[in-house]
């Protein structure tokens, strides 16, 4: 299955239209509004006939039955489209725009060039071979109770028909591909085969189809199930005697920091920002971790090494933690907590009409623990907003207590800040009350997680995580929140040396293990992930990084007059758009009056 964007921990509900308007040129505006509103429906429309396949992840079940073969005449419409479309909207003057549709624009336009790039020059359909991978899809389909069992198995026997025609176009368009992404193609869709060798049965028997219907779709199911295994013994045989190097290399790197991230500042800036934060966040971890060190380890000397004298008392902290059956319960109850601290503090309008529906995680979720938002798909008005929480029950003990170290008494609070309020939920909240069909599907990734690890520092500063009578956060508080920040830092760190620095695998590990206080464990899964994707793993401090530094710009050319509620409230009301553009808009509004 082709995936444009990955949907990362969140999806934004969103409708179309409804742009807020600016006062001046009101009449021209409105009209123009208007007529932009016409064409996004209609790109989006499309949009789906290009990609069925992420029409039918977003809710769109219109084309759930078809399978694209992903061969040269299937890309050449993708590009035809993507110009044909940038051509429309040089039609709409960016100036005649609402501020909701100015941002729609830019962000319909970095789509489209990201499509004409990723199939002109990144070109992963060659290099990648798990790009190929229907499992998933299909799995949705049988998972999914948008519409009644019937109608779904025969969307996904007429979609199936086109398994073996996709492999054999995949076959075709493999070249030279790096060693990482054919052995990930090769777990993954063996992986996957149970979907048609098991669920998809399962799920017929529930039916009553006739006989001789259900005999031909055990037999295209099993016609899908050789092509999958063709394709992988295909990849296990492949002659690849030079094989692509799994790092972008400098120029690809780059250009795919500008489609992706969309940030104010080149990939090279970031990796530079980063450098320098690592450092700082080291030496304000020392001064903390020295001052602590009488409290909780008096017998114990210090060792000399700044480092493993911070990494010591990250281990003592990590002590501090909820028993494994009250995981669950302590993650729910300090949800209002935090909502009351907002409150005292004045730190951004918290809806109250709207609370976060706290549940146990649903089954096909189980095993991942921590907590996650799951929000409705754009085309799913009525659907539920849910906090996930897990819960670590079946755990072996030695499992559960390294994953309760990890989050401890510290860590979780922070977690919850980021993943629910006033992070992800909160801003998912704000998001829905500037609708935009665009950016619920083409939603800035860097924003998003930008904003939620932002507020995590932000309530730190607002003295959240404070020992009792005092209106600070206490030092241990810091400490671990600082542990947390290196992660962020580090994947920027990482994510960049690895693709155009040539970082070993050995460099890496002594980056995350010994510089960012990881679990060799961590750090593998970490290796594993950088190995196969790209860019990705940035988005957490380059969001971060431009959101704090637009609030400290502003605070210093308002002085006074800055007000950090009304700064918060009015930064989210532009919905998941890159920051570069919320700022370039708050700024000229700022200039106006
Ligand atoms: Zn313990
Ligand atoms: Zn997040």
């Amino acid at each position: 299955m082709k995936k444009i964007i990955l949907p990362l921990f969140i999806m934004v509900l969103a409708s179309c239209g409804d742009p807020k308007v600016n006062s001046e040129n009101k009449n021209s505006s409105t009209q123009r509004d208007g007529q932009f509103d016409n064409y996004k429906n209609n790109f989006v429309e499309q949009l789906w006939k290009i990609y069925p396949g992420w029409a039918s992840s977003q809710g769109y079940h219109n084309y759930d039955s078809v399978l694209i073969i992903p061969d040269e005449s299937s890309r050449t419409k993708e590009i035809a489209f993507a110009k044909a479309n940038l051509d429309s909207l040089k039609n709409y003057e960016l100036s005649a725009l609402s501020d909701n549709n100015k941002t729609d624009h830019h962000m319909i336009k970095n789509q489209l060039e990201s499509i004409i790039w990723n199939t002109t020059e990144f070109r992963s359909y060659e290099w990648n071979p798990s790009e190929y991978n229907v499992s998933g899809a299909f799995a949705e389909m049988l998972n999914g109770n948008y519409d009644s069992l019937d109608v779904r198995l025969r969307n996904f026997y007429l979609k199936m028909a086109n398994i073996p025609a996709f492999y054999e176009a995949a076959k075709k368009n493999i070249k030279n591909p790096t060693l990482e992404h054919t052995q990930l193609a090769i777990d993954q869709n063996l992986g996957g085969i149970s979907v048609f060798e098991k669920d998809f049965h399962d799920a017929l028997n529930k039916t009553r189809f006739g006989e001789h219907e259900k005999q031909s779709m055990e037999a295209t199911a099993k016609m899908a199930v050789t092509a999958i295994k063709d394709y992988t013994d295909w990849l296990k045989k492949l002659d690849n005697k030079s094989p692509r190097s799994f790092r972008l290399g400098k120029e690809l790197y780059s250009k795919k920091f500008e489609f992706d991230i969309q940030s104010g500042y080149s990939a090279d800036q970031i990796y530079t920002k980063a450098l320098e934060h690592k450092k700082d966040l080291h030496q304000k971890m020392f001064v903390l971790a020295d001052k602590l060190w009488k409290k909780y380890l008096p017998e114990k000397s210090k060792p000399t090494d700044t480092l493993l004298l911070i990494r010591q008392m990250i281990d003592k902290l990590s002590e501090k933690h909820v028993a494994a059956d009250s995981f669950q319960s302590a993650i729910s109850q300090q949800i209002p907590m935090l909502v009351d601290f907002i409150k005292k503090k004045d730190l951004i309008y918290i809806d109250p009409s709207k609370p976060l529906v706290v549940r146990k995680e649903p089954d096909y979720m189980a095993g991942v623990a921590g907590a996650s938002i799951s929000a409705p798909g754009p085309y799913d008005k009525n659907g539920n907003t849910y906090y996930n929480v897990g819960s670590l029950s079946g755990w072996d003990k030695a499992t559960a207590e390294s994953y309760l170290r990890e989050y401890n008494h510290y860590i979780l609070q922070i977690l919850n800040i980021h993943e629910a309020i006033p992070g992800h939920y909160t801003q998912l909240v704000y998001s829905n009350q500037s609708p935009s069909l665009i950016k619920s599907l083409f939603g800035n990734s860097t924003m998003i997680e930008g904003w939620a690890v932002y507020t995590e520092r932000m309530m730190l500063e607002n003295g959240y995580g404070n020992n009792t009578g005092s209106e600070e956060a206490s030092d241990e508080m810091w400490l671990m929140y600082y542990k947390w920040n290196l992660r962020s830092t580090c994947n920027t760190i990482l994510d960049y040396s690895v693709h155009t620095k040539d970082m070993s695998k050995e460099e890496a590990m002594k980056l995350l293990i010994d510089q960012a206080f990881q679990q060799k464990t961590e750090a593998e899964n970490k290796w594993r992930r950088v190995s196969v994707t790209q860019v990705q793993l940035c988005c957490y401090f380059t969001g971060y990084t431009e959101i704090y530094d637009f609030r400290e710009e502003l605070k210093k050319k308002m002085g006074n007059e800055f007000n950090l509620k009304k700064f918060h409230e009015k930064f989210l009301s532009y919905g998941s758009a890159p920051v570069k553009y919320i700022r370039e808009l708050m700024l000229a509004e700022m200039n106006k009056k």
